[in-house]
């Protein structure tokens, strides 16, 4: 995924663990690790923020 202000490859970074459905008994509980997209130019006004969000389901 690319920065949407300087067009280069953003870096990956793990973020925090989040869990759905487990309020309820009915459901299975799913786990996912949420990565974080970050722009890596340090002359980029966005560098260090997070641009966009993915979840990855754990097994
Ligand atoms: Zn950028």
């Amino acid at each position: 995924m690319q920065c949407k202000v300087c067009k280069c490859e953003m870096r990956i970074t793990n973020g925090k663990i989040v869990t759905e459905g487990d309020n309820s008994p009915d459901t299975p509980t799913k786990v996912y690790r949420e990565l974080e997209y970050r722009c890596r130019a340090k002359q980029c006004p966005e560098y260090d923020k997070v641009q966009a969000v993915q979840r990855v389901e754990l097994t």
